[in-house]
């Protein structure tokens, strides 16, 4: 039976061997670090707030994940968010500001002053950019709808996905569909108005393309978690915890061995690398000193991550809403907050709210070095600023999951490091490179792109031997 070795416990990991044992019959070793799987992916239950120390949701679009929960029998603990969690707010002067997706009610909203909105119209007049460059996303949103959206809306939003910094994200390789409607169609908005005509041509539903996020916010009854147990409980004792892989080297026979600390070289047919990349940087240096060098050359910013719940009585505000981002240069270091028992109502217990604030990320790295009452400190009273939480209510609930190298950064030249890493598998047949540090940081990349790569192990091992 071919034996095929998955290196970290994260979704991605457990993904590709949950596919790899179920839908082809290997057998299969997930090596996981440390003493619990799921990587970035992990809730926590405490006095009846549900807590996420990473992962709060995803959208329902993707195929290959909708597969999946579905192969691993918890489709029907998928919980979508309420209808309140479409209204989103950004923090401006002093000031929480609904963002519209209606473009009327957009413009004729303050969430961007006058003269930003006016450039914001000019988009469609913006010639399309002809050079082929690695654009950042600051560059990029700066030429097409000018410095006051890309500094009060886009710089949020990468925040928000990717804790990052615009000035130094891929556009191509952060968020390729919008580069691909420049270049398909000269535009945003023209290429907005060019997909709603083709799903009308198509009989489909027009509305369903808007600026904003496109399918439904989704998780699960007990959260990430949820998936994580469904996973591991298909792939069983072959999931090894507190097992730490040093290093790969090419197999006596074949294949590969792999180094483990504290424990015996094991061997393996085929080997699935899915942590993340300053890890894999360190383990590749003997097999592949190329890809190792890709690896290192993708950074990660720390984050931390705040969960305060409250009792209804002490927050004047409703909370209606998926919660707000915070533009930089707005006097605060908090970069967002979601509005969790808003959003999937039943995470906070009754009468109370729970919020989840992220703080950190490239803009604010400061962050990371400070000590924990330090940053909860700064949430708390940030918080109570923009919410109008009288100072002193003190949370009924507080927890904060630190994630000192929290999202891997796609940074100009990304794609090249990826081709760079891809051409480490075709150096060493039977080597296969997954993860988030590659194409898409989400779970539902994370997900297709495992599913992707099973089946690239399955077409290069063939049918399972008995
Ligand atoms: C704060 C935060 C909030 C997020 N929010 C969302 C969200 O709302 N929606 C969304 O879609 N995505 C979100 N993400 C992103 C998403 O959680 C991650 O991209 C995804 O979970 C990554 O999964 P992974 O398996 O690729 O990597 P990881 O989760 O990092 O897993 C990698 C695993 O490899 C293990 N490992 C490392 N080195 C070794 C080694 N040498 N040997 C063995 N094992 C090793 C690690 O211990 C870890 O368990 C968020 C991320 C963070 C940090």
């Amino acid at each position: 039976m071919f034996h095929i070795a998955v290196i970290g416990g994260g979704i991605s990991g457990l993904a590709v061997a949950f596919r790899l044992k179920r839908a082809v019959g290997y057998q299969v070793t997930v090596l996981e670090a440390e003493d619990r799987p799921g990587g970035k992916a992990h809730t926590e239950v405490i006095d009846g707030f549900t807590c996420e120390a990473g992962t709060n949701s995803w959208l329902d679009k993707e195929q290959a994940a909708r597969d999946l929960l579905e192969e691993a029998g918890i489709s029907d603990r998928i919980k979508p968010a309420s209808q309140s969690a479409e209204r989103r707010f950004i923090y401006r002067a002093n000031q929480l500001r609904e963002v519209k997706l209606h473009p009327l009610k957009f413009m004729t909203s303050s969430v961007l002053p006058l003269g930003a909105r006016l450039r914001l119209a000019l988009e469609p007049f913006v010639a399309k950019q002809t050079q082929t460059s690695d654009e950042t996303l600051a560059d990029f949103a700066t030429r097409r709808l000018g410095k006051g959206a890309c500094d009060i809306l886009i710089g949020p939003m990468a925040s928000g996905i990717y804790a990052g910094d615009p000035n130094e994200m891929s556009l191509k390789s952060c968020f390729n569909k919008v580069y691909q409607l420049e270049q398909q169609h000269g535009g945003l908005i023209k290429g907005m108005l060019a997909l709603k005509k083709a799903k009308k041509a198509a009989g489909e539903d027009p509305s369903a393309v808007t600026a904003g996020p496109s399918g439904r916010i989704t998780s699960l009854e007990g959260g990430v978690s949820d998936l994580v147990q469904a996973l591991t409980a298909e792939i069983g004792t072959d999931l090894k915890l507190g097992a730490r892989v040093l290093g790969i080297a090419p197999g006596a026979q074949g294949g590969f061995t792999l180094h483990i600390e504290g424990s015996e070289p094991m061997t393996a047919d085929a080997v699935v690398t899915a942590t993340p990349a300053w890890s894999a940087a360190e383990y590749l240096k003997q097999l592949d000193p190329d890809a190792a060098t890709a690896f290192s050359e993708i950074p990660y910013p720390s984050l931390d991550v705040i969960c305060l719940g409250y009792h209804k009585n002490q927050v004047p505000h409703d909370l209606h809403g998926f919660g707000f981002l915070v533009p930089r240069g707005q006097d605060k270091t908090i970069l967002g907050s979601l509005w969790t028992s808003s959003i999937f109502p039943g995470r906070a217990p009754q009468d109370h709210v729970l919020m989840r604030t992220m703080i950190g990320g490239m803009l604010e790295p400061q962050v990371g070095e400070w000590p924990p009452e330090r940053v909860i400190a700064t949430v708390r009273e940030e918080l109570s600023a923009i919410l109008g939480i009288p100072t002193g209510e003190a949370p009924v609930l507080t927890r904060i999951f630190r994630h000192p190298r929290a999202i891997p950064q796609y940074h100009v030249g990304h794609a090249h490091r990826v081709a760079r890493i891809r051409a480490a598998e075709s150096r060493h047949p039977g080597f296969f490179a997954t993860g988030n540090a590659l194409l898409g940081v989400g779970v539902i990349d994370c997900i297709r792109e495992s599913v992707a790569t099973a089946h690239r192990v399955s077409l290069f091992l063939g049918p399972a031997k008995t």
